[in-house]
């Protein structure tokens, strides 16, 4: 996962408005965050490994100075924690200059590779973003809208992208739309000059501002209005004074990532017209027509569990209770990257409330059980703080297969789903009792058709030819030596 940010804030810094937007977006991802940002003439980029927080603070974002800005905050999938793997990527080629912000994964590094005229020699960092960049910088093409059309249909799988050129933000979906990417518009009045000598900008011209987001949340943070989604397979062109611009490279094939909607994206975003939070409690109620039992009181594995708690209580008339308190100051365990962080990460995230868990008889909801291990802490956590029975709902069908399109769950042999059968995943983490909404409970909470999206995780069903070996569990893309990214 990764959060992608752009902005075009015509007569004012576009890095203050892409800095406070992909704040709202630090939830997908931790490790690094960066900013690129044009005037119109020259691209600049500052990245870091850290929060955004750390990273873009008041004493670089003032050095940052233009119009027009892409930003990407990034939690990698499996490569490496360093610099040069934070993004954008910047690639100065001889025909033109561009930035890259990517959220997704691509499945065809090595072909792409084959590509590229030096091959590997050419790349500076390890990421398919990188490869990606460099194909798009170097094309032979006159223009980067036209350089995008021709190398887009070569390339598969996830990448919802925000391109940076001298004069233009530029977003981008595949075809399969894995990843959101949303449109937003800055009326000029909400346009808050950064504090700095404003731009150049003739009296009057359109002060309109346009924004691109992963998240819909990053338009409300910078009081943009939501115009529409990034369709599936379409090229945005956002510049200064104009209407953003359409342009269609492939026919759209949409596999929204349901995850996305699950457990991944904040309750506060809207996804396909839909708000999160209304989505995940109404998940919560296909739940617990699924999986009914007898308890004293309904909770959430906080946070991301609370919505369908709610909606499980409700449906089950079962009282819901707040019974563990989370450390907000600890990252989600899940997203960290190393299994020993994960581990240490648990005990440090969450505390029970004894006086509302001891001889009680819980329902505890969370949204999705990977490797078992924090879900297993969890309940021993509960029982030593005097819970009488724990009987677990999850509101994510059991994970089987592992995600090539952008989520942390690549080692099939990882996921507690793909060698234990659901008692045994309900003696490994020690409940009384395990139920797991079906992807139908999913469909009617959504109200909304299978075809439109991505539940590969859940039922193998991969939208593109992925490049697995199952029989060796192999990577065959860990050959060519340039690893996939968040
Ligand atoms: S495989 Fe799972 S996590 Fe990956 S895109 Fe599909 S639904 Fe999302």
């Amino acid at each position: 996962m990764c959060g992608v940010f752009g902005a075009v804030t015509p007569g004012t810094d576009a890095a203050h408005v892409a800095a406070f937007g992909l704040f709202a977006l630090q939830h997908r991802g931790q490790e690094s965050a960066g900013i690129a940002v044009s005037d119109g003439e020259q691209l600049m980029v500052y990245k870091d490994l850290g929060l955004i927080g750390q990273v873009l603070d008041d004493r670089r974002l003032p050095s940052l100075r233009g119009h027009l800005a892409v930003a990407h905050c990034r939690y990698s999938t499996t490569g490496s924690t360093k610099w040069e793997n934070a993004q954008p990527t910047l690639r100065i080629g001889p025909r033109r200059a561009l930035a890259v912000g990517h959220n997704g994964n691509l499945v065809n590094t090595r072909d792409l590779l084959a590509r590229l005229p030096g091959g590997r020699s050419r790349l500076a960092a390890t990421t398919d973003t990188d490869l990606l960049t460099a194909l798009v910088a170097d094309h032979s093409a006159a223009d980067v809208v036209d350089a995008l059309v021709e190398v887009l249909p070569t390339v598969r799988g996830a990448y919802s992208l925000v391109v940076l050129d001298e004069r233009r933000v530029i977003g981008v979906r595949d075809p399969h739309g894995f990843r959101p990417l949303v449109v937003g518009r800055i009326p000029p009045e909400m346009l808050d000059p950064s504090g700095q000598e404003p731009l150049g900008l003739v009296d009057d011209a359109d002060r309109t501002g346009w924004v691109l987001s992963s998240e819909t949340a990053g338009l409300d943070i910078v009081g943009a209005e939501y115009v529409r989604d990034v369709e599936p397979g379409e090229i945005v062109v956002l510049e200064p004074g104009r209407e953003p611009r359409s342009v269609r490279f492939a026919e759209p094939h949409p596999h929204l990532c349901v995850f996305e909607l699950i457990y991944f994206a904040r309750p506060d975003s809207y996804m396909l017209g839909r708000n999160l939070y209304e989505v995940r409690r109404r998940m919560g109620m296909s739940l617990a027509r699924e999986h009914p039992t007898d308890a004293d009181l309904v909770m959430p594995v906080p946070d991301t569990g609370s919505p369908a708690a709610a909606g499980y209580a409700e449906a089950s008339g079962i009282p819901y209770r707040e019974g563990l308190v989370k450390n907000r100051y600890a990252g989600r365990t899940f997203i960290q990257p190393s299994p020993s962080l994960r581990q240490r990460g648990v005990a440090v995230k969450l505390n029970p409330l004894r006086e509302v868990v001891r001889g009680r008889r819980l329902v505890v909801v969370d949204d999705s059980i990977v490797r078992g291990t924090t879900t297993r802490a969890i309940v021993s956590l509960l029982r030593r703080a005097g819970a009488a029975e724990v009987h677990l709902r999850v509101s994510a069908p059991p994970i089987y297969h592992p995600c090539f399109y952008g989520i942390d769950t690549q080692i099939e042999t990882e996921l507690i789903a793909s060698r234990l059968d659901v008692d045994g995943i309900r003696d490994f983490v020690g409940a009384d009792s395990l139920g797991y909404v079906s992807i139908e409970g999913i469909l009617s909470a959504l109200d909304l058709p299978y075809g439109g999206f991505c539940f590969a995780c859940f039922d193998g069903r991969y939208p593109e030819p992925v490049p697995y070996d199952a029989a060796s569990r192999k990577f065959v893309l860990e050959e060519a030596g340039v690893h996939a990214h968040g």
